[in-house]
């Protein structure tokens, strides 16, 4: 296996446990007797050394600023069944948390630091298992993953798709996308219609066409505590996608729910995921339209509503896209401000992971401020507990949300 030699003191975050190996914290590279390549090849399991020689871990190697995310700390092998037992302790995790249950069948098995594998994503829908992997390693790692997943699990069906996470100049050899295990001919697959259950509450899952994994599990809990403000109330769902937030405002007792997203696809998803739930329900419209504009006319036009729903895709998806992206958040939150009858509420998020919580707290102030009404801060939300974040690891942290009551 290559070694890589860090430079003197580097070593003390890799012994708090934290996963990463930045490139500028590598003294040397001692490449293994029989290796190929004249430098590690990306994906490649290596063991990471201190200055004095101490062994701090093993991991995959990854070319970029974070050269290694390691997968064990304090050895220089992997254990045997190390795949099996990870995704065993993040199973035990779910079940103990009561996630998998008769009427909730979505969850996230594995949310990559936070379940101490770094790159890797696993979503579980019922009987189906979707993967995402963010780095070369787990792409090499993909087929022990799978076979993990399905033992621990007992899922049927292990779906890949990595087209769009893998970093996007990496050599990578083999398919990207596509069934790991397929126990049958996929029911999606054939176009056939494929529903699992959150929360009791039933919605259609399309892993081949939808987007990421196929369903936002993140906001599971944020959507049960909209369902306890709904009754009666008039509720927008903008960035609806497949309308989440308006099943659970719908099951709540809202009077009438209108859901927005620019996406057509979505808003075929919301319409069936809502036909399905409530077959006679009169009282929810769902509008293809940009966010931006909708806004700006339904406001200018006079158009109020009771609760607001704002869930925008990340608005900075890099560190030099954050100034944008705070004008982006405090834009729309003031409109959405503008158009809540007094007494109404807001719920607001980011999940842009490079805006932290104070900064998206400041766009959010600054569009109260900027409407002149007065605002109260009912709840802080963020990421639910099958999105943990790793106490060594901050960084995982990346959904944060606000209700707030605008009187
Ligand atoms: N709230 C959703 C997840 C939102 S993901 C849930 O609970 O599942 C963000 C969504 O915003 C995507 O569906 C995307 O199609 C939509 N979107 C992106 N840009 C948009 C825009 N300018 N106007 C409206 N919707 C947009």
């Amino acid at each position: 296996m290559t070694t890589i030699q860090l430079k003197p003191r580097k070593e003390e975050s890799i012994l708090r446990f934290h996963p990463w190996v930045f490139s500028g914290a590598i003294a040397r590279i001692v490449l293994d007797a029989d290796h190929r390549a004249a430098e590690p090849e990306e994906g490649e399991l290596v063991r990471v050394l201190s200055a004095q020689h101490q062994i701090l871990g093993v991991g995959h190697w990854q070319v970029g600023s974070i050269a290694v995310r390691l997968l064990a700390f304090g050895v220089d092998a992997l254990p045997e069944r190390f795949w099996h037992e990870r995704i065993a302790a993040a199973y035990t995790m779910r079940q103990r948390l009561g996630l998998l249950r008769e009427d909730n069948s979505i969850y996230r098995l594995i949310h990559g630091e936070g379940d101490m594998l770094p790159g890797l994503v696993v979503d579980i829908y019922g009987a189906t298992a979707v993967v995402q992997a963010h780095s070369v390693g787990m792409h090499v790692s993909r087929h022990d993953i799978a076979q993990a997943i399905v033992e621990v699990t007992g899922v049927d069906d292990v779906y890949y798709k990595s087209d769009d996470t893998l970093p996007f100049k990496a050599p990578v050899a083999g398919e990207k996308v596509g069934y790991l295990v397929e126990s049958r001919k996929s029911k999606v697959e054939s176009g056939e219609e494929y529903w699992a259950k959150e929360n009791g509450l039933e919605v259609r899952i399309d892993w081949l066409r939808g987007q990421k994994t196929g369903f936002f599990i993140d906001q599971r809990e944020n959507r049960a505590l909209v369902e306890r403000y709904a009754a009666g109330k008039d509720v927008l769902n903008m960035f609806c996608y497949t309308g989440g937030f308006s099943l659970y405002a719908l099951r709540g007792g809202a009077r009438m729910v209108h859901s927005v997203d620019v996406s057509q696809k979505a808003i075929d998803l919301v319409n069936a995921n809502v036909s399905r739930n409530f077959p006679n329900c009169t009282n929810h419209k769902a509008v293809t339209a940009d966010a931006f504009d909708y806004l700006s006319e339904q406001c200018a036009q006079g158009e109020r509503f009771d609760l607001i729903i704002l869930d925008p895709p990340a608005f900075a998806k890099h560190r030099d896209a954050i100034k944008n992206a705070l004008r982006g958040y405090q834009r729309i939150n003031a409109k959405a401000i503008e158009m809540i009858r007094p007494g109404g509420i807001l719920f607001t998020f980011s999940c842009s992971q490079a805006v932290d919580k104070e900064a998206f707290r400041l766009a959010v102030f600054s569009a109260a401020a900027q409407t002149g009404r007065k605002v109260r801060i009912l709840h802080q939300l963020h990421q639910p507990q099958d999105h943990p974040i790793n106490i060594y690891h901050p960084e995982g942290e990346y959904l944060k949300g606000l209700v707030l009551y605008v009187e």
